[in-house]
């Protein structure tokens, strides 16, 4: 009996186990070609300075177009990309093309966009991190005052290095962002030590901010903060035209979200860009 139920058990859990080993295991194969297969995108998405309503930046977000399972965002790869070590090539890659769009809209006559890209702690901790920007920079031949990297509160488990090599990104003249800021376990006092432009508050406050008080309280008090320390703030998720006034009683700086536009193609963009420097005030 006691046979019978363990190979019952046995039966029961092996077809969903292998499912998913199979199905993770197609998904690295997948990743380790999709560089080469030319199969991600970097799709961009606006962040508008609340005082003036002008698009002031853009936030690089990947996209992987497979040719059979479709459009994939981030969450589905990123983290097996994370844990295979594919988030370098690909992490460059983005930073690469991101870097490379953002001078071209510069080229084309646009008034100058500050272009975020996303850093993994892996990549963040790469030896060869500064040699890989500084790259990507003389690639393109984009200022680096016109790109922002964004961190995690996770890079900071190791402050000393974290110090150290945010600072020589910070003395190459790029702008540092902390991004979904509040959501991780550090302690503020990195805040101070960190040679940091900005910090983007997470969605979740935003999505909350009128159904939870509390939410509502730390986005107040996070604002408040990050100009004590004389930091700009961007808060990210906003979607609703209460949520645009909330920020702005509040003096958030800038703001990112499915209110002003989704993610897009370069192309859509470039759309966007063109609509403000052709019509000034009148893009929101
Ligand atoms: P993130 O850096 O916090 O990026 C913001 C995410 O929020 C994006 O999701 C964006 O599409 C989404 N979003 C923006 N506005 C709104 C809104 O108003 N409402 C809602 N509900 N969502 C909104 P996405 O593009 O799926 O990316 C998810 C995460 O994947 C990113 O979070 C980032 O951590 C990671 N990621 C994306 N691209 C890269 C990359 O090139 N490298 C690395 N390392 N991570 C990336
Ligand atoms: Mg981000
Ligand atoms: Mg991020
Ligand atoms: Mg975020």
């Amino acid at each position: 009996r006691v046979k019978e139920l363990g190979k019952n058990n046995f039966q029961f859990y092996t077809p969903d186990m292998n499912e998913a080993v199979t199905r993770k295991m197609q998904m690295e194969i997948g990743l380790r070609k999709a560089l080469e297969r030319k199969e991600f995108r970097v799709y961009y998405q606006p962040q508008i300075d609340v005082n003036t309503g002008h698009v002031i930046g853009t936030e690089a977000l990947i996209r992987w177009e497979h040719p059979e399972w479709g459009h994939m965002s981030p969450a589905d790869f990123i983290p097996l990309a994370e844990e295979t070590g594919l988030i370098i090539p690909i992490g460059e890659w983005v930073l690469n093309e991101a870097c490379r769009q953002n001078k071209e809209w510069q080229t084309q006559g646009y008034p100058p966009l500050r272009m975020a890209v996303n850093m993994s702690s892996r990549q963040f901790k790469q030896s060869n991190l500064i040699d890989t920007v500084s790259n990507a920079l003389d690639l393109s031949g984009l200022e680096p005052q016109y790109l922002e990297l964004e961190l995690t509160e996770s890079i900071i488990q190791d402050s000393k290095y974290a110090i150290t090599t945010m600072q020589k990104l910070k003395d190459m003249g790029i702008f540092l962002s902390i991004d979904d800021f509040g959501t991780g376990y550090s302690s503020l006092n990195y805040l101070k030590h960190f040679p940091i432009d900005s910090l983007k508050i997470d969605q979740s406050f935003t999505r909350n901010m009128f159904e939870n008080t509390k939410d509502a309280a730390l986005i107040h008090t996070i604002i408040t903060m990050a100009h004590n320390l004389e930091l700009k703030v961007i808060a990210e998720g906003v979607e609703t035209e209460e949520q645009l006034q909330f920020l702005l009683q509040r003096q958030c700086n800038e703001a990112q979200g499915y209110l002003f536009s989704r993610p897009i193609p370069a192309k859509e963009m470039t759309g966007m860009i063109k609509k403000q420097y052709t019509y000034g005030d009148k893009i929101i």
